[in-house]
C-alpha cells in the first residue's frame, strides 16, 4: 500500500502497534514524558478507545501548559471556486453543476471590510486548482489588497513551484495550508480522478517548497474518511516532523477536516466517527505538543466544544464556503461543502469563556512580514 511513499514518511513498521496495544502499553504511552512514534501508534490502536478520558486529561493540561487558555481564531475565504479538479469528495470538481464566481477587487475589498468588522486578523484565502481565472498573479494581487486590511494573510490554493511561493511571500502572504487528503497512494489515484492534483509525490512536497520560498508557516492535514485514518495520522506525524527538522524556525499546524455533504454526494469509505476523531485529536496533542492543532467549521457545535482547549488550539468561526459569503452577495451554489457549525463570533466567544478560554483574534503582527529564510533548507 505504501509502495509509493518515500521512507521518511513511511510508517508502515509502526502499523503493527496499532493493533497489537494492550492496556498496560497504551497507558505508559499515555503517560510518557517524551512520547514519539510508537506511543503515537499504541494511542491511536482500537483498544485505547477505552482510554479516552485519560488521554482527553493529558492533551487539556499538555495544551494549557504550551497555549494557556487561550484559542486562536481565523475565518477562510473562498476567492473563487473555478477548478478542473476531479476530486471525487468535493463539491465544486469540474464535473459538479456549481455555478462558478471569482472575487474581483471590488468585491474583495467588500469582503475584507466585512472581515475586518468582525475583527479578524487572521485569514486563509482559497481557490480551486490552479486555473486561469485565479493563478498566481490574481493571487498575489489578492495577498497585497487583504494585507492591507489585516495581519496574518495565508494561502489555501493549488500547490506551486518555490519561486511563485516567494512572490506571495513578498506580497504579504504568511503561511500556506495544503492537505495531503490522503497518504495512500492507492486511494489517492482513486479519488483524484484527473487533473494537476493527481501529482500524488508533488503534492507532500508542497509544504516544503512553500517554506522554502520564504512562508513561515505550514498546514498540513488528511481528509478523515478516505483512507485508514490510524495510516494518514501517522504519516500526518512524519510528515510534521521532517518539516520541522528541515525547517526548524518554521510553524507547522495541523487540522482535522472530516468528509462533509456536498454536492455529488460522496460517501467515505472510512467514515471516523466523534470518539475517533477525539482519539486522534488527543493522540497528537500529547506526541506534539506545541504544535497549533485546528478545528474548523465543518464539525458539529457539540464536538467543537467538548475539544476547544483539549488538544484543539486554534480555530474557525463565522465561516463562509461560498465565493463572495460575507458581503452577502454570494449563491449558495458555488460553495465547496456545508459547515456544521453556524454559530456567530458573540455566541461562540461566549462558549469559551465559559470553559475559562480567552477568545485571540490577533497573535501576530504585520511588523514581522517578509520572505523567511531558512538556514538549513
Ligand atoms: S478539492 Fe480542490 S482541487 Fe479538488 S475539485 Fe475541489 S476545489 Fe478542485
Amino acid at each position: 500500500m505504501t509502495d509509493q511513499l518515500p521512507d521518511w514518511l513511511n510508517p508502515a513498521k509502526w502499523m503493527d502497534f496499532t493493533e497489537s496495544a494492550d492496556h498496560r502499553k497504551i497507558q505508559t504511552a499515555i503517560m510518557s514524558t517524551n512520547p514519539g512514534e510508537r506511543e503515537l501508534a499504541l494511542m491511536l490502536s482500537p483498544a485505547a478507545g477505552e482510554f479516552l478520558e485519560l488521554m482527553a486529561q493529558r492533551a487539556q493540561a499538555i495544551t494549557r501548559r504550551h497555549f494557556g487558555r487561550t484559542m486562536a481564531l481565523y475565518t477562510p475565504l473562498y476567492l473563487s471556486n473555478f477548478c478542473n479538479g476531479g476530486c471525487v469528495y468535493c463539491g465544486i470538481a469540474a464535473d459538479r453543476r456549481a455555478k462558478r464566481a471569482v472575487l474581483d477587487e471590488k468585491q474583495l475589498r467588500h469582503e475584507m471590510e466585512a472581515i475586518t468588522r468582525m475583527h479578524f486578523e487572521e485569514l486563509v484565502m482559497l481557490t480551486g486548482e490552479r486555473m486561469p481565472e485565479a493563478d498566481v498573479p490574481y493571487l498575489r494581487e489578492c495577498v497585497a489588497i487583504a494585507a492591507e486590511y489585516i495581519a496574518n494573510v495565508t494561502i489555501e490554493v493549488f500547490p506551486m513551484k518555490e519561486h511563485e511561493y516567494r512572490l506571495l511571500a513578498d506580497a504579504g502572504c504568511t503561511g500556506v495550508t495544503i492537505y495531503q487528503e490522503t497518504y495512500d497512494p492507492v486511494i489517492y489515484e482513486r479519488m483524484h480522478r484527473w487533473g494537476d492534483k493527481r501529482d500524488f509525490l508533488g503534492r507532500i512536497d508542497a509544504p516544503g517548497r512553500a517554506l522554502r520560498g520564504g512562508l513561515r508557516t505550514a498546514g498540513l492535514g488528511a481528509l478523515l474518511g478516505l483512507a485508514d485514518p490510524r495510516h494518514d495520522i501517522l504519516c500526518v506525524y512524519r510528515h510534521a516532523k521532517h518539516l520541522l527538522k528541515t525547517y526548524w524556525q518554521a510553524g507547522v499546524s495541523i487540522s482535522f477536516p472530516r468528509i462533509r455533504p456536498q454536492l455529488g454526494g460522496f460517501q467515505p469509505d472510512h467514515p471516523v466517527d466523534e470518539r475517533m476523531l477525539a482519539q486522534i485529536v488527543f493522540a497528537l496533542r500529547i506526541c506534539l505538543p506545541e504544535i497549533p492543532l485546528v478545528l474548523s467549521t465543518r464539525e458539529p457545535q457539540r464536538v467543537r466544544d467538548g475539544l476547544a482547549g483539549v488538544g484543539i488550539s486554534k480555530m474557525s468561526i463565522a465561516s463562509k464556503t461560498t465565493v463572495g459569503g460575507y458581503s452577502d452577495d454570494s449563491d449558495e451554489s458555488t460553495e465547496q461543502f456545508e459547515i456544521s457549525d453556524e454559530r456567530d463570533i458573540p455566541t461562540f466567544c461566549e462558549m469559551l469563556r465559559s470553559k475559562g478560554l480567552e477568545p485571540v483574534f490577533k497573535n501576530w503582527d504585520a511588523t514581522y512580514r517578509g520572505p523567511a529564510h531558512y538556514a538549513n533548507s
